[in-house]
C-alpha cells in the first residue's frame, strides 16, 4: 500500500524532534496521557449533550501497558476515538491547536537550535511519541461508529491507514520503542517503576484513573494448619492499580483540606522532612483564573544561598504539569517559597519565551507577591514565635531584597524586617520601634558590629542610649547596606551612631565643639603625624561620651563595608578612609596633651599608637602589628 506523505511542516517538525539531542524525552508520556484525558473529556461532554451516548463517568480510564517481549508501550483510552478522517487530519498534519505555536515559531525563522529547548520543555503533543519510538501504531474507533482504523508510521517518511478490528470505542497508541543506543536507555520506559514515577511526576492530577498492572511483593497468608515453626513466606502478585491521585489538593475547597493533608503534600512534593511554617491556598477568577497553593518552609534549604538553588513554582495547566520551576512567578526576595500554580489560561504547549511575556503570568506573580507578604505579616502579628523562626531561616534573603535593584522593593519589604532592639533586648519591627520612640527623637538609630554584646559596648553607642533613644543593633554583613537603602522612614532619617551629626547640636554646642577642636589642634596634629598614612584624619569627637577614642570613616565607604569586603575579598578589598576620633574631655587625652607640652615627642607617638590600636579593636578591625602593640602596652606598664 502506498504511503501517504505528511504535510511539509509536519515533516520538518518531526525531523527536528527526532534528531535533536535532548534531555526531556520522557515528556512523551505526559503528552499521550493528556491526549487520552482530552478524549475522555470529549466523550463525557458528549454524554451530557447527547442522549444516545450513555457512558458513565466512572468507567472512563486510561490504561498503560508495557510489553517487554514486544518492546512496546501502549497508552489506551476509552474516550471519543477518531474516525478515519480524523486520524488523517489530526495525526497527518499539525495544523491543529497545540502545535500551532510551534509551527509559527518554525516559520518565523530557521533557528532550529533555539527551538530544541522549546520542544524539550513542552513537547508538541502526539509527535513526541517519535522521540522514543521507531514506529507508532494508533488504533482507534470513534464513538458511535463500528469500524476501526489503524494508523501507522515510522517517522518522517509518511504513514499508512488501514481498516482493522477494535472491540470498544477509544484509542490505543502503541509505541515500538527504539533500541538502546548511544547512552540512551529507551528500555526503561517498559519498567513499571519508571512509568509510575513519570505518571506521578507529570500526570498525577489527571482527572481520570491511569491504571497499570504492577507487581506487589507481599507476605502470604498464614495457613490455618501452620505449626509453631512457621516462617512467613513471600510472594509476588500482579494487580491493576490506579497510579495517579487524580484530585489535586489545590483544586479542593480550602475548608475541606486538613492541615495534615497540606503538610503531607508539601513534604512529599518538595522533599522536606519538616512541616512548612505556613500554607497559602488561594484562587482568583476574572481577568486571570488560577488556583495556587504556596508554602513557606520552616528551614533554610542547604543550598539556599548558593547558585544551585533554583527558585520557582510548579506551573500546571488544568492539572497537567507544564513547568517544574517557573521562576517568573516569584520575585527574588520571596525565592524561598515553594508551591504550585494551576491555571487553564496557559496552553500545554506554550513555550517558555512566550509564557514569560504573557500578561496572565505577570498578573499572577503580582497577586502572589501580595499574598505572600500579607501571610508573613499575619504570622508576625499572630504568631511571633513562628515569625522569628521564619526570620531566622529567611530574614537575610528579605534584607537582600531591600538592597537589591536599587532599593525598588524596600517599600514592600520594610514591614517584614526585624532588628535587635537595645531597649527590648529582643527583635523588633520598625513599626514597634516607631511606637516606642520618644517625641524628641530626631532619627532612627542603628549600630553595626559583630555581636549584640560587642555593639552594646561601643563607645559611640553610649551618648544615644543616655538620651533614652533606642538603637537597632545590626550584626549581619548586609545590615549596613539595608539601613543605607532604607534611608528614611516616615520622614525621619535612618542614622548610624557613627555619624557625627547623629545627635543634632544646638548652636551653643556647635560653638563649644569648634572651640574644643581649635584648642586641640596641636594634639591632633601630633597624633596624625605619629600615625602617618594609617589614618585619613584625627579629630576631636562629638560622638563620644566617656570613652577616649573611636574609629569612624569619611567618604562613601563605611567601616562596615570595609569589613564586609575584607571577608569577601581579603586584604585587597575596598578600604574606608579611617578617622581616629579623640574625646578631649577624657583623661587619656589629657595625658597626650601633657606629654606634648613637656616636649616628649616619643611618648606622644606611643600614646597615639596605643589609642589607634584600641580604636581598631573596638571597631573589630585587625591590628596591623599585634606583637608590636602588645610590646607597646607592656612597655608602658614598666
Ligand atoms: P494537541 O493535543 O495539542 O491538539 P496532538 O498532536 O497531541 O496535538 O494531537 C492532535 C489531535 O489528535 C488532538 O487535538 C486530538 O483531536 C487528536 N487526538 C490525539 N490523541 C487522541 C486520542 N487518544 N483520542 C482522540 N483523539 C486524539
Amino acid at each position: 500500500m502506498a504511503k501517504k506523505q505528511f504535510k511539509a511542516e509536519s515533516k520538518r517538525l518531526m525531523d527536528l524532534m527526532i534528531n535533536s539531542i535532548y534531555t526531556h524525552k520522557e515528556i512523551f508520556l505526559r503528552e499521550l496521557i493528556s491526549n487520552a484525558s482530552d478524549a475522555e473529556d470529549k466523550l463525557a461532554y458528549k454524554s451530557l449533550t447527547d442522549d444516545s451516548v450513555d457512558v458513565k463517568r466512572k468507567d472512563l480510564k486510561i490504561t498503560i501497558v508495557p510489553d517487554k517481549e514486544m518492546r512496546t508501550l501502549t497508552v489506551s483510552d476509552n474516550g471519543v476515538g477518531m474516525t478515519k478522517e480524523e486520524l488523517e487530519s489530526n495525526l497527518g498534519t499539525i495544523a491543529h491547536s497545540g502545535s500551532r505555536q510551534f509551527k509559527q515559531d518554525l516559520q518565523e525563522g530557521d533557528k532550529a537550535a533555539d527551538k530544541v529547548d522549546v520542544i524539550g520543555q513542552f513537547g508538541v503533543g502526539f509527535y513526541s511519541a517519535f522521540m522514543v519510538s521507531d514506529s507508532v501504531t494508533v488504533i482507534s474507533r470513534a464513538w458511535g461508529s463500528d469500524e476501526a482504523w489503524m494508523w501507522q508510521s515510522s517517522g518522517v517518511d509518511g504513514y499508512t491507514l488501514t481498516s482493522c478490528e477494535k472491540e470498544a470505542p477509544g484509542t490505543d497508541v502503541i509505541m515500538h520503542l527504539k533500541a538502546d543506543a548511544d547512552g540512551e536507555d529507551y528500555g526503561k520506559y517498559l519498567e513499571t517503576y519508571k512509568l509510575q514515577e513519570l505518571i506521578k511526576k507529570y500526570s498525577d492530577y489527571i482527572r481520570y484513573p491511569i491504571v497499570m498492572e504492577v507487581e506487589d511483593y507481599r507476605q502470604k497468608e498464614k495457613p490455618a494448619d501452620a505449626g509453631d515453626d512457621y516462617k512467613p513466606e513471600w510472594e509476588t502478585v500482579k494487580e491493576w492499580k490506579t497510579i495517579n491521585s487524580m484530585v489535586p489538593l489545590w483544586q479542593r475547597q480550602k475548608s475541606k483540606v486538613k492541615p495534615e493533608e497540606y503538610n503531607a503534600f508539601y513534604k512529599e512534593k518538595f522533599s522536606d522532612w519538616q512541616d512548612p511554617l505556613a500554607v497559602i491556598h488561594t484562587s482568583a477568577e476574572g481577568a486571570v483564573t488560577y488556583k495556587a497553593m504556596l508554602y513557606i518552609p520552616s528551614q533554610t534549604p542547604y543550598d539556599f544561598y548558593t547558585r544551585e538553588y533554583e527558585k520557582g513554582l510548579q506551573l500546571y495547566s488544568s492539572g497537567v504539569l507544564i513547568m517544574d520551576k517557573c521562576a517568573d512567578l516569584l520575585p527574588d526576595h520571596f525565592r524561598f517559597v515553594r508551591g504550585v500554580v494551576d491555571s487553564a489560561d496557559f496552553s500545554l504547549n506554550i513555550s517558555r519565551e512566550v509564557l514569560q511575556h504573557t500578561r496572565q503570568l505577570k498578573t499572577i506573580a503580582a497577586n502572589l507577591e501580595k499574598k505572600i507578604k500579607s501571610e508573613l505579616l499575619k504570622m508576625q502579628k499572630d504568631d511571633r514565635e513562628k515569625y522569628e523562626k521564619f526570620w531566622k531561616a529567611f530574614g537575610t534573603q528579605i534584607k537582600y531584597g531591600v538592597v537589591s535593584e536599587y532599593g525598588q522593593h524596600k517599600e514592600l519589604l520594610k514591614d517584614l524586617l526585624l532588628f535587635w532592639s537595645s531597649k527590648e533586648n529582643a527583635n523588633t519591627t520598625l513599626a514597634a520601634y516607631k511606637d516606642r520612640m520618644p517625641e524628641d527623637q530626631p532619627y532612627y538609630y542603628y549600630a553595626c558590629g559583630e555581636s549584640v554584646e560587642k555593639i552594646a559596648k561601643l563607645p559611640q553607642v553610649e551618648r544615644i542610649l543616655d538620651k533614652g533613644y533606642e538603637i537597632l543593633y545590626c550584626t549581619e554583613d548586609v545590615d549596613d547596606f539595608v539601613m543605607r537603602a532604607l534611608e528614611e522612614l516616615d520622614g525621619k532619617k535612618v542614622k548610624s551612631v557613627n555619624d557625627e551629626d547623629a545627635l543634632p547640636q544646638s548652636d551653643e554646642e556647635k560653638k563649644q565643639a569648634e572651640e574644643k577642636a581649635e584648642a586641640a589642634k596641636g594634639v591632633l596634629e601630633a597624633v596624625k603625624e605619629a600615625l602617618g598614612d594609617q589614618v585619613h584624619a584625627v579629630r576631636t569627637s562629638s560622638i563620644l561620651k566617656s570613652a577616649a577614642c573611636c574609629l569612624t570613616a569619611d567618604g562613601p565607604v563605611s567601616l562596615e563595608m570595609e569589613k564586609y569586603m575584607r571577608r569577601v575579598d581579603g586584604d585587597r578589598g575596598m578600604k574606608a578612609q579611617r578617622v581616629l576620633e579623640l574625646n578631649p574631655d577624657s583623661a587619656p587625652y589629657a595625658a597626650v596633651k601633657k606629654a606634648l607640652d613637656a616636649g616628649g615627642k616619643d611618648t606622644v607617638a606611643k600614646y597615639a599608637r596605643l589609642l589607634y590600636g584600641q580604636a581598631l579593636l573596638l571597631a573589630d578591625l585587625p591590628l596591623e602589628d599585634p606583637a608590636g602593640f602588645a610590646q607597646l602596652v607592656c612597655s608602658l606598664m614598666v
